[in-house]
């Protein structure tokens, strides 16, 4: 017998067909014996029309009361999927952020967890067996005693922080994919779904673009080691057998991993941009002319790749910042001209960047050179190129996208049959 967190994401409860599923699910780990508590989100589409009449009730609003409008959405599902779960026999009870409690920081509309209590959901558990509905997304800052919510995707992080706080052995994530995949299956249909994969994989891939869990739920469940299982809320509950291991990928300890492979799976993201300044010249402090106003203005660099001078005195230097940010970024450099000194600033937003992920990668050398030769010989030219332990990413035409994915998953024997 163990405890389980389940977490449903919006198109596991998009309606009440949809809601009482959920409730089936549950049903059948409370049967197995396990403690339960659940953690949803809002109905699929929900969020987006309350974020909207935030915007139309003003474009610019006060990010206390836009929290107070989105948490709501949550709010509607956990008491919905409470009353299915009664309904089915089960007895359970809804709690909202601020019951718990889940204290946030004070940055409304991204706040981040400080503390979850959960120590009336585990004297619930035992006294009662009563399984707990938990609103994701949301908490309270507890100075000002107000809703908080966590960002987008944030009740992933909900999830995996309650999974931490009752000390739950997994921490299920019920979407509408049956797992994670070595890359997104509609640009490569012979993409494999991964049995496991290490936290730091999993962190690199959904920071590099793979849009399955929120960024934070992945930091906070490596920190935590809670062990994250994402499947599919698709799967008949009834045709389950509690006791086999259902199809799904386990986000885990890379100790847990017995078959490692070199990679694990492609990134990749459109929404890059490039900036490239000519003839800057090549003297200290230079760089920091550059980055400085950028970080002042919350701009992410990612990419950074700078020239060998070749006279000695002025260089190239490209770097690459998120597309929304392309226009802040170029009025950015262009008012600071006078002291980075550069002659011309070309950019392009018609890139993209492709990134190959593995844990093998600190134990095996020349996995970035066999890429570089194979998009050679597709002729895909590479703009940038980072680096890091366990990836590297190139910087490529967007036209090309497709075909350097296609590429590499399958040099990396990623393919599947
Ligand atoms: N409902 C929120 C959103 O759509 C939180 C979540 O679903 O994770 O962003
Ligand atoms: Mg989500």
């Amino acid at each position: 017998m163990g405890r389980l967190v389940l977490k449903f994401g919006g198109t596991s409860v998009s309606d009440v067909d949809r809601i009482r599923n959920a409730a089936q699910h549950v049903k059948r780990e409370v049967d197995a014996g396990h403690d339960v508590a659940v953690v949803v989100s809002a109905m699929s589409g929900t969020t987006n029309r309350l974020v909207e009449w935030c915007r139309e009730a003003s474009v610019l609003h006060d990010a206390r009361e836009y929290d107070a409008v989105v948490a709501s959405g949550e709010q509607a599902t956990s008491g919905l999927l409470a009353i299915a779960l009664q309904a089915a026999g089960i007895t359970a009870r809804s709690w909202q952020g601020w019951q718990l409690p889940i204290h946030t920081s004070n940055a409304h509309t991204s706040a981040r967890i400080l503390e979850v209590n959960g120590t009336e959901l585990i004297k619930r558990f035992k006294e009662r067996r009563e399984v707990a509905v938990i609103a994701g997304f949301q908490g309270i800052h507890q100075e000002t005693g107000r809703i908080t919510t966590l960002g987008r995707g944030g009740s992933d992080t909900s999830a995996v922080a309650i999974a931490a706080a009752i000390q739950a052995d997994r921490c299920d994530i019920y979407t509408d994919v049956d797992g994670v995949y070595t890359t997104d299956p509609r640009v490569v249909p012979k993409a494999r779904r991964l049995d496991k994969i290490a936290y730091e994989e999993m962190l690199e891939l959904a920071s590099l673009g793979a849009k399955v869990l929120q960024v934070r739920s992945v930091e906070l469940a490596m920190v935590h080691n809670v062990r994250t299982f994402v499947r599919s809320s698709f799967d008949r509950p009834e045709d389950i057998d509690p006791r086999a291991t259902p199809p799904g990928t386990l986000i885990c300890d890379e100790g847990e991993i017995v078959e490692q492979q070199v990679v694990t799976g492609i990134a990749f993201s459109k929404d890059e941009a490039q900036i490239s300044l000519r003839n800057v010249k090549d003297k200290p402090g230079v760089a920091a002319a550059i980055f400085g106003p950028l970080a002042d203005n919350n701009i992410n660099v990612d990419m950074i790749v700078q020239n060998v001078s070749a006279d000695g005195a002025t260089t190239d230097l490209t770097f690459t910042v998120p597309a929304a940010d392309y226009d802040r970024a170029r009025a950015t450099i262009e008012q600071a001209r006078g002291t980075i000194g550069y002659e011309r600033l070309d950019g392009a937003t018609d890139v993209a960047k492709v990134s190959v992920i593995g844990i093998g990668m600190r134990s095996h050398a020349g996995v970035a050179a066999k890429a570089f030769s194979a998009l050679a010989e597709r002729n895909i030219n590479i703009r940038a190129i980072t680096t890091s332990e366990i990836k590297f990413s190139v910087l490529i035409d967007e036209a090309y996208t497709e075909l350097a994915v296609r590429t590499l998953h399958s040099l990396y024997g990623l393919d599947q049959g």
